[in-house]
């Protein structure tokens, strides 16, 4: 079950004792966001609203929504991270922890049966962070080497992003495997093809340990066929995306100069979320490239081919007749 730090929240609005709050989070927490708010209306006798577009990320927060609501705090639930404030957001933005409680202990055995003997990288997402040192020792018991690879940015040692991979990347030389702990195949086929090397979860829900190697290769599979399809584009939608923390309007413009310089003719779009219905309005667009968040693009189905920015790298090298190389295996796909 996701545990709310509803401590630290009730303990802010005792300190600053704002006249109106906001609150947001990823999706599967929502409804214990909703139960948060109504308790701190019941304690504190104030307004507290759930934004309830999505925030998928620390690149994705609304502060700016929060603002216009005249809320001057806005608790941002469940997206652990070692940074207090964010370039590019307002600053009305508290980050609060959300945890899963779900215990290992039942799956840990599958574990060990697969991995006794070997070198693994143990990572996770924020949820189940605060597991990874007791499930580390658990695994150390019983002639596992558990490597945890460093933190660097936002991260912590050990977390990754959809599209931050450090920690993982820092131990692939060293270590058989990479085991995530928690639920997530988006995180999961992530690492898997950032790192190159076998990538499993353990998952507490399921009670399984899953190799997710293959669906990462399909991600894969899926994202290059759209480079091929790209490089016979004469007309190039290049979109910004609106969200606070993944605006790159310098990478739009460079991909624009870039494809231009190749003789591709490009109209420039904005959008705060990128979907193939709001995409379907234009005409005369064969491919288009987003430098928002990397996942829209290999994780979504679009009519045209939509491409991220590192897939957008590797179309213009192959637009330059070079050999398209492994254009993932980057710690970060921006
Ligand atoms: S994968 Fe997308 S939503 Fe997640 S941190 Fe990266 S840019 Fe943000």
């Amino acid at each position: 079950m996701i545990v709310i730090d509803e401590k630290a929240i009730f303990d802010v609005i005792s300190l600053k004792k704002p006249v109106t709050v906001a609150l947001n989070a990823p999706d599967g927490m929502l409804p214990q966001v909703q139960q948060t708010a109504m308790n701190i209306t019941k304690k504190f006798d104030i307004p507290a609203f759930v934004l309830a577009d999505t925030t998928w990320g620390t690149c994705d927060l609304n502060s700016n929504g929060a603002k216009v609501l005249g809320a001057e705090i806005l608790f941002n639930i469940g997206h652990t991270n070692k940074l207090e404030t964010f370039p590019g957001t307002q600053d009305n933005v508290i980050m609060i922890d959300a945890f899963d409680d779900i215990s290992f202990d039942q799956v840990i055995p599958k574990a060990i049966e697969i991995f006794e003997g070997k070198i693994i990288s143990l990572i996770t997402d924020s949820q189940h962070l605060h597991q990874i040192d007791t499930v580390k020792e658990k695994l150390e018991k019983h002639d596992i080497i558990v490597k945890i690879g460093k933190g660097k940015g936002q991260l912590n040692d050990g977390q990754v992003f959809g599209c931050e991979f450090y920690p993982a990347m820092e131990t692939r030389e060293q270590v058989d495997a990479n085991l995530f702990l928690g639920q997530s195949n988006f995180h999961a086929a992530g690492v898997a093809l950032s790192t190159r090397i076998r990538t499993y979860i353990l998952d507490p829900y399921f009670n399984e340990v899953r190799d997710v190697t293959d669906f990462a290769k399909k991600i894969e599979k899926r994202a290059t066929l759209k480079i091929y399809k790209a490089t016979e584009a004469k007309v190039f939608g290049v979109i910004v995306g609106l969200k606070e923390g993944q605006f790159a309007k310098i990478t739009a413009l460079k991909f624009k100069k870039e494809l231009e310089e190749r003789g591709k003719e490009v109209q420039l779009l904005a959008l705060t979320d990128i979907t193939n219905d709001r995409l379907k309005n234009f005409t005369g667009i064969d491919a288009f490239i987003q430098v928002a968040c990397p996942r829209i693009s290999t994780d979504n189905e679009f009519d045209k081919p939509m491409l991220s920015t590192p897939q957008a790298n590797a179309l213009l090298k192959m637009l330059k007749n070079e050999k398209l190389d492994n254009y993932l295996e980057i710690p970060h796909w921006l």
